[in-house]
């Protein structure tokens, strides 16, 4: 989500008018907040390549009682193996309980957010090493709306957080509307999160160039492709409906992953 890079407004400015624009509909989910540390994409080349740095670090906290689930860890930890470009290895910590305990049914703002992070987060770049940060919390995103939850958001261009309940409440609904055609518990929050790693790696057309087009005309920043994870209803309430219909999409496509190639990683 966001306006184009050739735009020449402060990334701030561009976001709050991206949110401007797709709040009514449906929220994304995919804005930058941290200036400090740029907005997600503005590290893509960095995190997918080995030209700056050849090792990568995963810090990983939540919430009591939001703890990831192992298959979405995996499938992080599939994808970063796959796309990104790290030949002195990647380490994704186990994660530690150490966000501030909101509680389920919390409504967390991105300033809460930032200064969670802020007071936790161990690790930045250093050297050779990149670091990716993540936050699960249980509650869920002060931008949810009736018409759109936000299920994640990657909101700098190392951070990502995701919102459990969101998560959760999707699974629930899923759950009651197909009882035997859900994807497995995990499974949506996997996808997710690959999304959001998607975005933080500049995807789509937010960081790296595209090498086909493949942008969303409708949502920036997105697959226009539904069986891509980067479709725009991934990480939102919407994708209710991409399990209902197509099937959700958990993998990368041909398009996302030539980007990323063409970008350094693998
Ligand atoms: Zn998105």
């Amino acid at each position: 989500m966001g306006l184009p890079p050739s735009s020449r407004l402060p990334r701030v400015t561009r976001s709050l008018i991206a949110a401007i624009l797709v709040l009514p509909v449906a929220f994304s989910g995919c804005f930058g907040i941290g200036e400090t540390e740029g907005g997600p994409g503005d590290w893509g080349r960095e995190f997918l390549s080995d030209s700056d740095y050849t090792r990568l670090i995963v810090e990983i906290d939540h919430e009591q009682g939001a703890a990831p689930a192992d298959e979405a860890l995996a499938g992080l930890r599939t994808n970063i193996e796959s796309f990104l470009r790290k030949p002195g290895g990647v380490e994704i910590r186990t994660p530690t309980s150490e966000v501030p305990n909101k509680g389920q049914g919390a409504k967390w703002s991105f300033a809460q957010i930032r200064s969670a992070e802020d007071s936790i987060r161990d690790e930045t770049k250093d050297g050779k090493t990149a670091v990716l940060y993540i936050m699960y919390v249980n509650g869920g995103s002060s931008e949810d709306s009736d018409s759109g939850r936000v299920l994640g958001a990657a909101y700098s261009g190392s951070s990502i957080v995701m919102f459990k309940d969101n998560i959760r409440s999707v699974q629930n609904q899923c759950f009651n509307l197909l009882p035997l055609g859900c994807p497995s518990p995990g499974t949506i929050e996997k996808a997710v999160l690959i999304h959001e790693l998607g975005h933080i790696l500049g995807l789509v057309n937010n960081g790296i160039p595209m090498v086909e087009p493949h942008e969303d005309p409708d949502h920036s920043h997105h697959s226009d492709n539904p069986d891509s994870v980067m479709y725009w209803k991934v990480d939102t309430g919407s994708v209710i409906d991409l399990i209902r219909g197509r099937g959700l999409p958990t993998e990368f496509d041909a398009n996302d992953k030539a980007d990323m190639r063409a970008a350094g990683g693998k």
